[in-house]
């Protein structure tokens, strides 16, 4: 049913600019999706879904008012960045208006290796103008060349540097978060350092970031390595020696099973067949060590590639982390994925899950800076102890069936590997949120009337675009009194 009005469509031409309020055509399909096309479950819950109205502020005074107006009409509000998310985080799922922050990009300062810029600032832009100033971005998304500040904050997780600074909600890699309210007078909230943790990863329900304050890390010059062996076991022990090699400085430590590299044909020539592939992105100075260590535990270095600074392409990064997946998918569509956490016991995990899945499932694993129980949004982000690092990745599977897919998610959780599933739009159940009552309670105070992206925190009681949710809330209100 429309929720948007004639009155709300002129107000928002008015405040914008015709030019700014799209409302029909490809423009408006694709400004109200992301990449949940990866989970064929996603797919069939979200491919009829899109909005009304994209309204495309350019100014954080004309998001205020885009807001106040949408709030008045009382129609469902979903905040969008670069809509490079994987799990419909930014799919309205009751049509109204995706506000898109794209036009918020202004970088206001690199200062005392701190980046303070507005929420749809491109990281691959900070990251540049970082390393003009002499710092670089402490860990980013392998989307990181188009991904946007807030919309990383609000949907993502860690990447590229989480192998030495943990992942977003880790080692204080925030420094604040400024927050506008979903209001008849949208107000600024900011919140400070780990306060920031209530509004991470909640997928734009709890109010619109609309400036972000993010700590950096000193800039290294980089060489991208790729490395070979058959062994898969010897490459797996190689490695994890080397991700938890504290004096190595690097940015990515990635492992992928045969065929994973084969997927990736601008690299295809470099890989030989039945070969299992590491990638590293080390500082300049240790590449020679390195590559010496790895001959002497007999693996070829297969790629050798200084990264440009500024950034400039070819990025190894291009096929890391959900990068993967999508190169995975262009070769072979029934391939979907998982992400997941795995234990100290990890080489046993990998293989009871091939044991009970043979050929099902081939191992894209990803090193971080971690600790098992500081995954995305937890109360517990914080320090990383020296040395935690933990192997995490992103699982191919080739899909069969949804119970299928079931059944390999309980045996990873009988298996004690950790997934943040990513076949669900529910933010709880795509991650860990520890703190989601804090979450659901900051929801309450930025948005009262429950517009922000409804639907998507599914413990929050109140959704007035679901009669069947508002109904069992009620009750379950009546039922506590
Ligand atoms: C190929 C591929 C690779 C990926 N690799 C990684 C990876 O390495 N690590 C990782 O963490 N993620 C990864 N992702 C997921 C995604 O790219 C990142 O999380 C990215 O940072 C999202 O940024 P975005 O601007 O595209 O956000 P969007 O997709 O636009 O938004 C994400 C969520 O945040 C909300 N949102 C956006 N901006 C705001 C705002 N200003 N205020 C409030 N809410 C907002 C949206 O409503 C949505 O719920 C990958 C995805 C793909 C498709």
């Amino acid at each position: 049913m429309p929720t948007v009005s004639d009155t709300l469509r002129n107000e928002l031409r008015a405040l914008l600019g015709p030019e700014n309020v799209i409302e029909s055509g490809d423009s408006l399909e694709t400004l109200s999706k992301d990449f949940y096309w990866y989970s064929p479950v996603l797919k069939r819950q979200l491919d009829d879904k899109r909005a009304e109205l994209v309204a495309r502020p350019g100014t954080i005074e004309q998001a205020r008012q885009t807001i106040a107006a949408c709030f008045k009409a009382g129609v469902p509000i979903v905040p969008r960045g670069a809509g490079t998310g994987n799990y419909g985080q930014c799919v309205p799922l009751y049509g109204g208006v995706v506000i898109d922050l794209a036009r918020l990009d202004r970088i206001h300062s690199v200062e005392g290796g701190v980046v303070r810029a507005e929420a749809g600032a491109r990281l691959g832009t900070i990251e540049t103008v970082a390393r003009l100033a002499g710092w670089e971005l402490r860990c980013m998304p392998s989307t990181w060349v188009k991904s946007s500040l807030g919309g990383f904050f609000c949907g993502g997780s860690g990447g590229i540097g989480s192998i030495t600074w943990g992942g977003i909600n880790a080692n204080d890699n925030v420094k604040s978060v400024t927050v506008m309210t979903c209001e008849a007078e949208p107000k600024l909230i900011r919140l400070e350092e780990r306060d920031s943790l209530k509004a991470l990863h909640t997928y734009g329900t709890t109010g619109f970031m609309v400036e972000i304050e993010m700590r950096l890390a000193p800039k290294l010059d980089y060489d991208q390595l790729a490395f070979s062996a058959s062994d898969w076991d010897a490459l797996l022990a190689w490695t994890d020696a080397a991700a938890r090699n504290s004096a190595w400085p690097k940015r990515l430590v990635t492992q992928f099973q045969w065929p994973t590299p084969s997927y990736f044909k601008p690299l295809a020539k470099y890989f030989k067949s039945g070969e299992h592939v590491t990638f590293l992105l080390v500082e300049r100075a240790i590449t020679e060590a390195v590559v010496a260590h790895a001959a002497a535990a007999g693996i070829a270095c297969v790629y050798r590639q200084p990264l440009s600074d500024p950034p400039k392409p070819p990025f190894l990064t291009d096929y890391t982390w959900n990068h993967t997946t999508l190169w995975a998918m262009k070769s072979d569509p029934t391939i979907t994925y998982l992400q997941a956490g795995f234990g100290a016991n990890f080489a046993e995990q990998f293989k009871e899950l091939h044991r009970r899945f043979p050929g099902e499932i081939l191992f894209h694993l990803e090193w971080v800076a971690g600790n098992p129980k500081m995954m995305r949004g937890s109360a517990e982000g914080g320090v990383v102890p020296a040395g935690n690092i933990v192997v995490g990745g992103i699982p191919l599977l080739f899909f069969k069936s949804e119970e299928r897919l079931n059944e390999i998610l309980a045996a990873c959780a009988e298996l004690g590997v950790g997934i943040a599933n990513p076949h669900t739009f529910y933010l709880e159940e795509g991650g860990r949120h520890p703190n989601i009552a804090d979450k659901r309670a900051f929801k309450t105070e930025v948005d009262p009337r429950g517009l922000l992206n409804p639907g998507k925190m599914k413990s929050y009681p109140h959704n007035p675009f679901d009669p069947a949710a508002e109904r069992a809330a009620a009750a379950a209100l009546a039922a506590a009194v």
